[in-house]
C-alpha cells in the first residue's frame, strides 16, 4: 500500500479478487517490485509489484475459471453492474484525478472535469449499448436465422500511460459488457489509477476473477500475456513497434487482435478558413503536453495565408502557460519521464541538425527544470526528414505550405500512418472532396478531438488494425454465431 496524494493505492496485482506480490522466481522478472516515479518531480511515487510470466499465469487462470459465470449472467446483471462501477468512478472522481495527475503529469483540471467524468460515462455507455444490441434475425426460405453475439473469452488489455484509466476503460467496459473476463496490463509509467480501478470493481460487486490487474513491464508481464493460448481477443493500445511484437507473440494461436496505434496527423489549414479558429486547432495540439495519438502534429497551411497564420500562432503559443499540472490555470505539464523527454530532445535536435528551423521552442523548458520541454514549431524542415514522418509524441509541431488542393492532399497522405486528419475550411464542398481522399480513421473538419463512443475508432496504414466503439466493440469482443433453425 502506498500513499499518493493523499490517497490510498495498492500496490499489488489484482487477481481472482486479491491483492497479490508477484509471484517471483520467474527469470523474466527478477525483482519483486518496481519504482513507479511521478513526472512532476520525478520523485518516487510508490513501489509497484513486478510481474512475470507466472502472475500472467494466474491472472488468466483467475479469469478463464470465472468466464463461464460471468458468461451466463443475464445482460440486465452485467448491465447493472456496469453501471454500478460507474457509480464508484464518480464518487471518486476526485481521488482518481489527483492520482492519475500526480502518476501521469496531465491536468488535474481535465481529470476532474473531463476525463474521470468520460471514464464513468464510458461504462455506462457500454452497459447501455449492451441492452441495445442484436436485433439481427432475419428470413431464408421460411428458415429463421438469429444473429448472437458470444462472449470470446479471457481478453488481455494492454494499455500506454498517456490517458491510462481513460484508455483502459475503453476496452474494459465493452469487453466486460460482451460478456468477458479480463487481465489489464496496464502501463509501467502509469500504475496506480488501474489499481484504484481494481477495488471499485470489487465494492460494485462484480464477481472474483471477472476483471484481474497485472502490473509491471511489458516484455516481462506482456510478453507471456499475449502469448496465452488461453488469452481469446488481445486489444492493445500502444506504439507500432510493440505492436509487432505483440501479433507475432499472438500468432501461434491466432488470437485475434485489435491495435490502436501512433499517428503523424495533419491539420490543413485552407486559405478559405477562419484563422482564428484554424489557429485555435493548431494550438491545442499541444493538449498534454503532445503526448496525444490523435494529435495533428503536421500543420499544412495554403502558402497564401502562411505568414499570417504563422504570425498569430507564434503569438497564441507564447501565451501557454507551461507548469505544474496540479495547478487549475496550468495548460500543460511535463513528459511523462526522462528516457521519454531525452527521446523526444533527440527528435529535436537531430530536425535541427537536418536543417529545421525552430520558430518556437526547440529544447527543455530550462526555467521549470525537470521534464518540462518547450512547445516547438518547426518550419523549413527538409523533404522526408525524420520530424516530418515520425510520431515525436511530445509538443512538437511542423509547418509546411502547399498551392493546391492536390498538393494538399497528397502531403497529408504522405507517411506511413493514417489515424486521423484535421481540416480548416469554410468551403462544405471541398471539404467533402478531401475527406474523401484523405487515409485516417478519423477526419475532423473545423473541429478537433469529438468523440462519440458510438463511432468507429481506429486507425489505417500503421495507426492501427481493426476498430473499436459501438458496435465495432462488441463485433471484436464476441464471437458471432449465426444461427438457422428450420421452420
Ligand atoms: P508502448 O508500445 O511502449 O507501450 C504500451 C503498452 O505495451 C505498455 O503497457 C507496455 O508495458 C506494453 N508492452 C511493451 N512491450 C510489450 C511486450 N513485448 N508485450 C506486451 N506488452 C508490451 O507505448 P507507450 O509509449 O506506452 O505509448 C505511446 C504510444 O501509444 C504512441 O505511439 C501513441 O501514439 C500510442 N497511442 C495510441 C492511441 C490510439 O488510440 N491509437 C492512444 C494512445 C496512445
Amino acid at each position: 500500500m502506498a500513499t499518493v496524494a493523499g490517497v490510498a493505492v495498492e500496490t499489488g496485482h489484482w487477481i481472482g479478487g486479491e491483492r497479490v506480490a508477484s509471484a517471483g522466481g520467474s527469470a523474466s522478472a527478477p525483482q519483486p517490485t518496481f519504482t513507479d516515479v511521478s513526472p512532476i518531480d520525478e520523485r518516487p511515487l510508490a513501489e509497484i509489484a513486478r510481474g512475470g510470466a507466472r502472475d500472467a499465469e494466474a491472472a488468466v487462470e483467475a479469469a478463464r475459471r470465472a468466464f463461464p459465470a460471468w458468461a451466463r449472467t443475464g445482460r440486465e446483471e452485467r448491465a447493472r453492474l456496469l453501471h454500478a462501477i460507474a457509480d464508484g468512478v464518480e464518487k471518486r472522481i476526485e481521488e482518481l484525478a489527483q492520482v492519475e495527475t500526480a502518476d501521469n503529469g496531465a491536468l488535474i483540471r481535465s481529470h476532474r472535469r473531463g476525463v474521470m467524468p468520460r471514464v464513468a460515462h464510458n461504462f455506462r455507455f457500454f452497459a447501455d449499448w449492451l441492452l441495445k444490441l442484436g436485433h439481427q434475425d432475419f428470413e431464408t426460405r421460411g428458415h429463421t436465422n438469429h444473429v448472437s453475439w458470444d462472449p470470446a473469452g479471457v481478453c488481455a488489455l494492454i494499455t500506454p500511460w498517456n490517458a491510462p484509466l481513460m484508455l483502459a476503460t475503453w476496452k474494459i467496459a465493452p469487453a466486460l459488457a460482451a460478456g468477458n473476463t479480463v487481465v489489464l496490463k496496464p502501463a509501467e509509467w502509469t500504475p496506480l489509477t488501474a489499481s484504484l480501478l481494481a477495488g471499485i470493481t470489487a465494492e460494485a460487486g462484480l464477481p472474483d476473477g471477472v476483471f484481474n490487474v497485472v502490473q509491471g513491464y511489458g516484455a516481462e508481464v506482456g510478453g507471456p500475456l499475449t502469448a496465452h493460448p488461453d488469452v481469446k481477443r488481445i486489444s492493445f493500445t500502444g506504439s507500432v513497434p510493440t505492436a509487432r511484437i505483440i501479433a507475432a507473440s499472438a500468432a501461434p494461436n491466432l488470437t485475434p487482435l485489435s491495435l490502436e496505434l501512433g499517428g503523424k496527423s495533419p491539420l490543413i489549414v485552407f486559405a478559405d478558413a477562419d484563422l482564428d479558429l484554424a489557429v485555435d486547432l493548431a494550438v491545442e495540439q499541444y493538449d498534454n503536453a503532445g503526448q496525444v495519438c490523435l494529435a495533428a502534429t503536421r500543420l499544412l497551411v495554403e502558402s497564401s495565408i502562411a505568414d499570417e497564420f504563422t504570425r498569430r500562432f507564434v503569438e497564441k503559443a507564447g501565451r501557454i502557460k507551461q507548469g505544474d499540472p496540479r495547478e487549475e490555470t496550468t495548460d500543460i505539464g511535463p513528459q511523462i519521464h526522462r528516457r521519454h523527454l531525452e527521446r523526444v530532445d533527440g527528435f529535436v535536435q537531430r530536425a535541427k541538425a537536418a536543417g529545421a528551423r525552430a520558430l518556437i521552442g526547440g529544447g527543455p523548458n530550462d526555467e521549470l527544470g525537470g521534464l518540462y520541454y518547450r512547445p516547438t514549431l518547426f518550419t523549413d524542415a527538409p523533404e522526408n526528414a525524420e520530424i516530418l514522418t515520425e510520431e515525436v509524441f511530445g509538443p512538437v509541431l511542423t509547418l509546411q505550405t502547399f498551392d493546391t488542393e492536390d498538393q494538399a492532399v497528397a502531403m497529408a497522405n504522405g507517411t506511413r500512418f493514417g489515424l486521423a486528419a484535421t481540416l480548416a475550411t469554410g468551403d462544405p464542398e471541398r471539404a467533402r472532396r478531401v475527406t474523401g481522399q484523405l487515409v485516417a480513421g478519423t477526419v475532423w473538419v473545423n473541429c478537433f478531438f469529438v468523440r462519440d463512443l458510438q463511432a468507429p475508432f481506429g486507425g489505417a496504414r500503421q495507426s492501427g488494425v481493426g476498430r473499436e466503439g459501438g458496435d465495432w466493440s462488441f463485433d471484436f469482443y464476441c464471437d458471432l454465431k449465426n444461427t438457422v433453425t428450420a421452420p
